[in-house]
């Protein structure tokens, strides 16, 4: 029997904080609305709000670590989609969530940390150590270690710096354009192992677009927590709740 729902389907209107980069948000918005669909069935979807900022201004702030000033422009956007009446803010970034925590910290909309799902994950499947690919900020960020750590009893395990240089190289120069090389490919799976070797039982593709590189079937031996996949569980999840 098809399931009957009272029309217009009351549900919770997603707000999504895009554009960095339009890849991954281009992900968010199908992987979203795919992940809806297959809990609601028929012809149900998601009812989203988006805003896709300017990758172009995020590429400076972040290369430039001008994080006050990504506040400022960040914050903006995230009060026009309160105003779009978002019921839940998720930032398609891990990088930028640096800043978008704190906004989000001091109002009432619920966000969804883009490592919570990510360290429940890893906590559910019963390890302690995890390695971590992103961009340069995520990777050496003492915030997200303490977050990891802290709330999922996950420590983590970060490439060298040279690695840490090539896999930061490898998302603003390819990864964000679908630029998908397989060099590219090797050198991070080359960097896994290398983490792999220094004690992490499995790796976060901490950067919403690496999972379009590489994914669990490149890795059969060690556990793969893609954020990006994780975040948009827990956002249908959350929107699937009352409303
Ligand atoms: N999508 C990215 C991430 O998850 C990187 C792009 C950016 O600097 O925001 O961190």
């Amino acid at each position: 029997m098809p399931q009957t729902y009272p029309r217009p389907l009351p549900q919770k209107t997603i707000g999504v904080l895009g554009g960095m980069s339009n890849q991954a948000t281009g992900e968010y918005y199908r992987l979203l609305n795919e992940r809806l669909n297959a809990s609601l069935g028929g012809w149900d979807n998601g009812e989203i709000v988006m805003v896709s900022v300017n990758f172009g201004n995020i590429e400076h702030f972040v290369r430039n670590d001008l994080w006050d000033e990504a506040k400022a422009y960040l914050t903006e956007k995230i009060e026009r989609l309160e105003r779009a009446g978002s019921d839940v803010i998720a930032c398609v970034s891990n990088t930028m969530h640096r800043v978008v925590e704190p906004i989000m910290a001091d109002r009432a909309t619920p966000f969804i940390h883009i490592a919570d799902p990510t360290g429940e994950a890893i906590k559910r499947a019963g390890l302690t150590r995890a390695g971590l690919l992103g961009t340069l900020s995520v990777m050496r960020s003492a915030e997200l270690k303490q977050r990891y750590k802290e709330r999922f009893g996950v420590e983590i395990v970060a490439p060298s710096a040279a690695d840490m240089t090539i896999v930061d190289r490898i998302i603003f120069d390819e990864l964000v354009r679908r630029d998908l090389r397989p060099e590219s490919k090797r050198e991070y799976l080359r960097a896994v192992d290398e983490m792999r070797r220094a004690g992490a039982q499995g790796v976060i593709l901490g950067c919403t677009e690496i999972f379009l590189l590489i994914d669990q079937s490149d890795l059969p031996e060690l556990p793969v927590f893609d954020t990006t996949a994780l975040h948009v569980d827990a956002i249908a999840t959350f929107a699937l709740g009352a409303k």
